[in-house]
């Protein structure tokens, strides 16, 4: 039999996971994103999108300490919705989302107020893959934060009130989205920093019901057109299903499109013998199609989230172990200002959803 310092270093890791999580018990809740690697996963008591994690997080009210297995702005947002009492851990601060940093509140802040000479009743809505102080400008605005799952149901729900809306930071989702819901090109004006209300392209600020924040996801901008001809000539029947963060050319191409939620659900009661192509996170479609040995799936692109894949066994078990000594390591902690408003915006985003 091996001893334990003859194992290799990735074993010892995992068992070491293994022994302190047996040892916080119930004390402890590890969430983990869909676009972890497995052996983040395997550790996980919860696994999902950004609002099941939100939930989750809201939820779980015994454990004394969440540890968020994701990107930065996720760990914040659980931060923001669990109890007083409860301890939010990031196993690396370090991770974080490209397309969160895209945009940041002094550059929201100016186009807001350029917005505000078209005097029209315009409502901020914020992509939950964002930092806490652009959730809280929202709130402070009368505005909301979407997910991928929910986007179309909060845009509706704003352009039904007669406003119109400023999206940011994705363009790609805020695009297709308008798009899904009936909007034309000429509805929808991309703000360019350079040129402010005189517009990029010809669209005309007072005709725009959508005004959009020139961001996007560097994992779902790269999947494209060719990926998608190639797959559709060798295999017949093939179903092609994407995020929304993709680009509207792929969003229009594909067959379905949705959230991370979405797609696994679809893939999961599709019929066995199908074939799928899916347009998001390798590690995420690898499970997937793990977990369907009945059926063909193939990622669009084989493309990794580097920022999700920068939390690894070790730093888990770095945060793990720091818990078991009695040690707060890699805390998560937005200041009560920010937190207090960025969750009204959460709020209200529970409550039209
Ligand atoms: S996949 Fe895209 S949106 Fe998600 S964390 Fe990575 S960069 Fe951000």
């Amino acid at each position: 039999m091996k001893k334990n310092n003859d194992l290799p270093e990735r074993e010892l890791t995992l068992q070491r996971i293994e022994a302190a999580k047996r040892k916080l018990g119930k004390d402890l809740l590890i969430l983990a994103h869909f676009y972890q690697g497995d052996d983040i996963i395997r550790f996980a008591d919860f696994v999902g999108d950004s609002l099941q994690l939100a939930e989750k997080a809201s939820l779980h009210k015994e454990a004394r300490y969440i540890v968020f297995c994701s990107v930065s702005f996720m760990a914040e947002t659980a931060r923001m919705l669990c109890a007083p009492g409860q301890e939010v851990l990031h196993p690396e601060p370090n991770a974080r989302c490209p397309l969160a940093d895209m945009a940041a509140i002094e550059g929201v802040e100016e186009v807001w107020k350029d917005l505000q000479t078209l005097n029209r009743k315009i409502i901020p809505v914020v992509y939950v893959n964002s930092n806490a102080d652009l959730k809280a400008f929202c709130a402070r605005h009368g505005g909301t934060v979407c997910t991928s799952s929910n986007v179309k149901k909060i845009f509706n729900h704003v352009l039904s009130q007669g406003a119109s809306i400023f999206f940011f930071p994705d363009e790609n989702m805020g695009r297709n989205v308008s798009h899904d819901l009936g909007l034309k090109d000429d509805e929808i004006f991309l703000w360019d920093p350079e040129k402010g209300l005189t517009g990029a392209g010809n669209t005309s600020p007072e005709k725009a019901k959508v005004f959009l924040w020139e961001g996007f996801c560097i994992v779902h901008r790269i999947m494209g057109r060719r990926e998608i001809e190639s797959l559709r000539s060798r295999y017949e029947g093939i179903k092609i299903i994407v995020h929304p963060e993709c680009t509207p050319e792929v969003y229009n191409l594909a067959d379905y499109a949705g959230s991370t939620s979405y797609i696994k659900n679809m893939v999961d009661t599709s019929a066995p013998g199908s074939t799928w192509a899916i347009g998001t996170e390798w590690n995420f479609v690898n499970r997937i199609k793990t977990g369907n040995p009945d059926k063909l799936v193939i990622p669009l692109k084989e493309e990794r989230c580097k920022e999700m894949a920068k939390v690894t066994p070790k730093k888990l078990l770095y945060v793990l172990e720091g818990l078991v000594e009695g040690e707060l390591r890699n805390k998560v902690t937005v200041g009560e200002g920010i937190a207090g408003e960025a969750r009204i915006a959460l709020k209200r985003m529970m409550e039209i959803v």
